[in-house]
């Protein structure tokens, strides 16, 4: 059959694209291959969905697969897939149009100064023209698995022109992609370069992905299978996959969503010592996206809050390449409709682990409550946090015993509706402390604070189940001095007789006129048993600790 070839020319907006995609330089390339991979793996998608309604189908038997090889020496690579191919009229409606979401984002970006567009080529793609990022030339053939199709030759440099060329019965079924490497791109005609690219971003592909005859990906995609089916094991297999961790997680979280968006993530709580080797970096949180089983962006952190930045794991949502990189907004509301859910998923379980496991919890706080206590900032979720918050406090034997605010309610005084803490950077500094006296007195409860986020943490809660976080240095001496001493306590000061008190006077005057302006006030205090003096600060100012605080922060 003798051969027909046609001319085309892309439209304009095409042309532009092209012309950038062709002329700059992009650091992270490799993505060209994930793009054509999810094409090859969508279209097999459709070959498997139409077979499974018994549509006839061309080469029905035809194994569903992608092939990937290279030629060093003729510095090409080749695609091939067995899915649904195209008719001529399919192959100019899709390639030779701009409809593809990536593509429109990325024009936007481009348009509106283009700062953005290598990192929106990275995290969307601009799907099939990606390729032209490495190819000088491209022979697209394709048949589309209507029965009674033929084959069709498509051909470009990616420079304003396509041709179309019919081929007859060249190929039985699906679409293969001829790449003719530019010569800053012969690094890619490479196997092992090759390999490395489709497991870092193309592992999850449902279907079998060769390169030269050898299948790479061979992790299912975890997250999508039903939970019922999944072994422990294989959950353990997959983190360890995931993490490079020897050890098992200490706790996995599997969720699937369908409304308000649609998504399925997989989540771990890494085990105590790995944490701290993840965590050296605060900054490097974050999950792992997927669109549809392929690798959108790694640690992409507006999944997760930064104070749960321990958790690692995945998410994949079907939601993405449709609606979102069209808009960088809808890309943010969706992302944000996803972080919220898991973030309340992830403080269930947090808080399900701390009532049926404290101890696990324990674990789970001595490793990572650096990290946790950011979430002060959750508004939120502001009474969750505070409920999963641990302090150590004067009724524990040392620095280790830790309990919750509702454990300190549940042993607060009748009559007592403040919550009391103390600051300092040890538990022996806290209790030399001339504040903490009359709580021990009293016998009340003080939680000790040992951390600089601490006090933010309290200052910015507030209260917690109606009761007032108080500084004991701010405490109001008359309510406290309404309790009855408790039986074991020291003994309070004793009264002061009329000598005394004249005596004081004299005193007070002269501590007065030799600390002058430095001083509001010197009086004579009823909260001390040992210690001769303390400084107390006026009604309603902050803490001595976050003076100093203050103070360190201005230097
Ligand atoms: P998107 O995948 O987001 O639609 P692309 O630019 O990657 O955008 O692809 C454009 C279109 O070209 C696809 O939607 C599909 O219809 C068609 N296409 C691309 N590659 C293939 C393929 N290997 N097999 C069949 N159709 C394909
Ligand atoms: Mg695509």
């Amino acid at each position: 059959m003798a051969s027909q070839e046609t001319t085309h020319s892309f439209k304009a907006e095409i042309t532009q694209l092209l012309d950038i995609i062709t002329n700059s330089i992009y650091t992270n390339r490799d993505i060209f291959l994930r793009e054509l991979i999810s094409n090859a793996s969508d279209a097999m998608d459709k070959v498997r969905f139409l077979s499974s309604k018994g549509t006839e189908l061309l080469a029905p038997e035809k194994e569903l697969r992608i092939d990937v090889a290279c030629d060093k020496d003729a510095h090409k690579i080749t695609i091939t897939d067995s899915g649904i191919g195209m008719n001529a009229e399919e192959l100019v409606a899709n390639i030779g149009t701009i409809a593809h979401s990536g593509s429109a984002a990325f024009m936007k970006e481009a348009a509106e100064g283009g700062e953005q567009a290598d990192s929106i080529i990275g995290r969307f793609g601009v799907g099939f023209y990606s390729v032209f990022m490495v190819a000088k030339n491209v022979v697209l053939t394709t048949r589309s698995a209507t029965p009674g199709s033929k084959t069709i030759v498509w051909e470009s440099t990616g420079t304003g022109e396509y041709s179309i060329t019919d081929a007859g019965d060249e190929m039985d079924r699906g679409t293969k992609i001829e790449i003719e490497l530019k010569e800053s791109a012969f690094e890619f005609a490479n196997p092992e370069r090759l390999q490395s690219i489709v497991r870092e971003h193309s592992n999850f592909v449902s279907f079998p992905i060769y390169v030269d005859g050898e299948q790479v990906n061979t992790q299912p995609a975890l997250w999508r299978e039903p939970k019922f089916q999944i072994t422990k094991e294989q959950y353990a297999d997959f983190y360890k996959f995931l993490t490079y961790d020897s050890k098992e997680p200490q706790d996995t979280l599997h969720i699937n969503v369908d409304a308000p968006v649609q998504f399925n993530a997989l989540l771990f709580i890494p085990d105590s010592e790995s944490g701290q080797m993840f965590f050296n970096d605060p900054e490097a949180y974050g999950l792992d996206l997927y669109s549809r089983r392929v690798l959108i962006d790694r640690r992409h952190r507006e999944l997760l809050p930064q104070y749960l930045g321990f958790i690692r794991g995945v998410v994949d949502t079907e939601d993405l390449p449709l609606n979102i990189s069209r808009e960088t907004l809808q890309e943010n509301l969706l992302i944000g409709k996803i972080r919220t859910t898991i973030t309340k998923q992830i403080l269930s379980r947090l808080e399900k682990m701390a009532k049926d496991e404290a101890e696990k919890y324990t674990t789970l706080w001595k490793n990572h409550h650096r990290v946790f206590k950011l979430g002060y900032s959750d508004f939120m979720n502001r009474d969750r946090f505070a409920g999963l918050l641990r302090f150590n406090s004067s009724v524990h034997e040392d620095a280790e015993g830790l309990c919750s605010l509702e454990e300190y309610i549940s042993r607060m005084k009748e009559g007592q509706k403040e919550i009391y803490y103390l600051s300092g950077n040890s538990r022996e500094a806290i209790r030399l402390n001339p504040h903490g006296e009359i709580f021990r007195r009293k016998g009340i409860e003080v939680l000790y604070l040992y951390e600089p986020t601490d006090e933010f943490i309290m200052d910015s809660l507030r209260e917690f189940k109606e009761c007032k976080l108080v500084c004991a240095e701010q405490a109001d001496l008359k309510k406290l001095g309404e309790f009855a001493d408790a039986e074991t306590a020291e003994s309070a000061p004793e009264a002061l007789s009329d000598d005394d008190a004249k005596n004081f006077d004299d005193l007070l005057k002269a501590i007065k006129d030799i600390l002058g302006e430095r001083v509001k006030d010197v009086r004579v205090s009823e909260r001390l048993n040992d210690s001769p003096a303390c400084l107390v600060s006026p009604d309603g100012s902050i803490s001595s600790q976050m003076q100093k605080m203050m103070q360190y922060m201005a230097q």
